[in-house]
Parts: C-alpha cells; sequence; structure tokens
C-alpha cells in the first residue's frame, strides 16, 4: 500500500449534537499534530445536522480535517421530504458521502441497486464515495465472503466509469464485526480486502484498481490499527464507536504507531 496514502474516517453515526460535534472537533485539531496528517488522511462523518457547524469550524481554523455524509439521497432534488441531496452536501464542503454502510442496507433496505445510484448521484456533485461492502455471520461462516462482498462491489459499479471509479473509496466491513467487538484477523481483513482489489483490476484496469483506497472497518481501536494496516491491500479505516472518543481515535490516526 505504498503509493495509497491511509486513510482514517470517524463514522460517528446518531450521535453528537451540533455543539458536541464543534467541542469534538476541537479536540481532534487540537490532539492531532502536522506528522499525524502526513501519515494519514484522517476525516469525521458526522450526522447531517452537525456538518455546518463542522465546516465552520474547519474553514475558519484551516483544519486539515476532512469531512463528509453517512449518506446521500439518489436524487438531486426535490419532493423528497427528509432526503439530503448530493448537492447540498457539495455546497457545505463535503469531500465524502457514506454509501451502503450495513445499517442502511439493513434498517432502511437499501439493496445493490439503490447503492449503485447513490454512488452515480455522488459523482454528479463530485463527492468521493465511502462505499461499504461486507458479509453477514451466516454468510461468513459458509466461507461465502469473498463472493459476497465482490458482487456487492459489481452492485454499487454499474455504469460507474474508470476515471470516476479511481477517486472511490472501498470500506470492507463485516457485519458480524460491526459493533460488536468482534474483530476481523488482519488476515480476513487482507483476504477480502485483496478481492475487492483484483475485481477492479478486471473491471477497469491495474492502475485504477491499484491507487483505490480501501478500507477495513469492524471494532478497530487504537491496539488493533497496526495489525490491519500491516496488510497489503488495506489502506486506512473506517471507524465507529472508537471515533466518540477523541483520544483514542487520534491514536488510531496514528496507526498504532
Ligand atoms: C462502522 O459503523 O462503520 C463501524 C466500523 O463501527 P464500529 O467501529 O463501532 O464497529
Amino acid at each position: 500500500s505504498t503509493a495509497r496514502k491511509p486513510l482514517i474516517a470517524g463514522n460517528w453515526k446518531m450521535n453528537l449534537n451540533h455543539l458536541e460535534a464543534i467541542a469534538h472537533t476541537q479536540k481532534l485539531a487540537f490532539a492531532l499534530g502536522d506528522k499525524d496528517f502526513d501519515r494519514a488522511d484522517v476525516a469525521v462523518l458526522p450526522p447531517f445536522t452537525d456538518l455546518r457547524s463542522v465546516q465552520t469550524l474547519v474553514d475558519g481554523d484551516k483544519l486539515r480535517i476532512l469531512y463528509g455524509a453517512q449518506d446521500l439521497s439518489q436524487h438531486d432534488g426535490g419532493a423528497y421530504t427528509g432526503e439530503i441531496s448530493g448537492a447540498m452536501l457539495a455546497k457545505l464542503g463535503c469531500t465524502f458521502a457514506t454509501i451502503g454502510h450495513s445499517e442502511r442496507r439493513q434498517y432502511h433496505h437499501e439493496d445493490d441497486d439503490v447503492v449503485n445510484v447513490k454512488v452515480q448521484a455522488a459523482y454528479r456533485h463530485s463527492l468521493t464515495p465511502i462505499l461499504c461492502v461486507g458479509e453477514g455471520l451466516p454468510v461468513r461462516q459458509a466461507g461465502g465472503q469473498v463472493a459476497y462482498s465482490v458482487a456487492q462491489l459489481e452492485g454499487a459499479l454499474r455504469k460507474v466509469t474508470a476515471e470516476q471509479v479511481a477517486s472511490i473509496v472501498l470500506a470492507y466491513e463485516p457485519v458480524w464485526a460491526i459493533g460488536t467487538g468482534e474483530v476481523a484477523t488482519p488476515d480476513d481483513a487482507q483476504e477480502v480486502c485483496g478481492a475487492l482489489r483484483e475485481r477492479l483490476a478486471e473491471l477497469y484496469d491495474a492502475d485504477v484498481a491499484a491507487g483505490v483506497r480501501i478500507l477495513y472497518g469492524g471494532s478497530v481501536k487504537s491496539d488493533n490499527i497496526a495489525g490491519i494496516m500491516a496488510q497489503p491491500d488495506v489502506d486506512g479505516a473506517l471507524v465507529g464507536g472508537a471515533s466518540l472518543d477523541a483520544g483514542e481515535f487520534v491514536k488510531i490516526c496514528r496507526l498504532g504507531e
């Protein structure tokens, strides 16, 4: 993973109101040194209601922290009550839009077709998708993790061009490891991340595949990040629970070094 700069992204899920978000982002900014940003790109993925506050802090203090949304609408505007468009997120300075998180797939019934049109919506507004894939426990127990995750990748990338996919971020998040304290072994992470990269090379080309960052997500903490990062096809982490503790998240951004 030499040419690929690591990315550590904190998924706050439905936590932290906008005042708490400001305090948390200030803590992060205070604790992160210049060297940390040389080591890894650092991003936060707050709830929609926090994005304006985070933008104001990042812009005002010229913080090197990147930010993005946890989801976006497949539509660009109009009569879609409760939805947030890619245009709105781009206007708020978001770099990323998380798409296909397992909690969206599970609780909001987002299938590969919805994920696919959301990926296309992100690209229409120059947002970088953080595309999440990963198997549940029954699939893992049956040994089907590679086929399952690769099929989700293929479903998400229909009609997506090589030029577009060059900037994508993938996140392999085995559902059984999310929020459970059950972390995949570094070899488990490598197996699927490596397979995703191989499939990208087949769908597009080897250069594109070699440039795409693939994150692992699932109970990442400061004491397991180093082993995960040591894998050749793992380029960072998507961090849920541990991203809510500023001290712990900063240690993860230091890659456990
Ligand atoms: C996530 O929700 O993306 C995640 C990886 O959560 P956790 O780190 O809490 O397992």
